[in-house]
């Protein structure tokens, strides 16, 4: 039986994720922003939250965390670099690291960047992908504590994932993202159609996230850097892939 998902709104614009396994009962959180909003998620689904998974230590990922491990003897799987929130982690891995959730091996992905200590969680069994602040949908999380060839190679190793896997990231960015994206890649039909697209989601109240790979590749600019119409359009045809991301990363910074 796959997991059953519960994503849900918290904060300005950020999105918690509750994973559920029918067979073992055992729920996972990723984050926790905000515990009342995560306990009525609970209470809404009537799924007992078992274990934790930060993905970063930025205060909108884990203000709540201290109450919700009180309140729910929860396990807490976070990042093996220190940080405020460090000390409530019960178990911390770094990349490359497994372990196993309900039954599914979860891979660990560092992707530093965004900060120095961002893991996403990969389950491969599920075709999910925990992204954190590193891969948004048409867009990637503000470089605060790496450099951009740091978050270019984390980005790199996301993009070595199946094409299918279903991507669940932490913010609703989306429709900021897609006007950013196509001023970098204008000729791009599938972006423009996609945009439309998310419009009409985000009119209509519903989340663009979750995306799959496959739908990034072809829209998210900054999955994109080595495509010809991009580069030309940047004058960046004999670039790295690197510069060509950090070239995209600063425009974005000051769009
Ligand atoms: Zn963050
Ligand atoms: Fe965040």
């Amino acid at each position: 039986m796959a997991f059953q998902t519960h994503q849900f709104p918290y904060g300005n614009d950020n999105y918690g994720l509750l994973l559920h396994c029918t067979v073992t009962g055992q729920t996972a959180c990723i984050d926790a922003g905000d515990d009342v909003a995560t306990d009525a998620a609970l209470a809404e689904t009537g799924w007992r939250l078992s274990h934790i998974f930060i993905t970063h230590h930025h205060s909108d990922h884990t203000t709540g965390l201290a109450s919700l491990k009180k309140r729910h003897n929860a396990s807490i799987f976070g990042p093996h670099i220190d940080s405020a929130a460090s000390v409530l982690y019960d178990t911390r891995f770094q990349d490359k690291d497994e372990f196993e959730f309900s039954g599914r091996k979860v891979t660990v992905i560092a992707t530093p960047g965004h900060t120095l200590d961002m893991l996403n969680f990969y389950i491969a069994e599920e075709d999910i992908v925990c992204t954190g602040d590193t891969l948004f949908v048409m867009g990637c999380g503000r470089i605060f504590e790496g450099d951009a060839n740091m978050m270019w190679a984390s980005l790199e190793k996301l993009l070595a994932l199946p094409d299918h896997t279903v991507i669940y990231c932490s913010h609703e960015y989306t429709i900021a993202n897609a006007a950013f994206a196509l001023s970098i890649d204008p000729d791009n039909a599938s972006l423009a159609a996609r945009q439309g697209a998310i419009i009409e989601l985000r009119e209509n109240e519903f989340p663009t996230v979750p995306t799959r790979l496959d739908l990034e590749k072809a829209t998210n600019p900054f999955l994109r850097v080595s495509d010809p119409s991009i580069r030309k359009h940047l004058g960046m045809e004999n670039a790295s892939n690197a510069e060509v991301f950090a070239e995209i990363r600063r425009r974005k910074d000051n769009f």
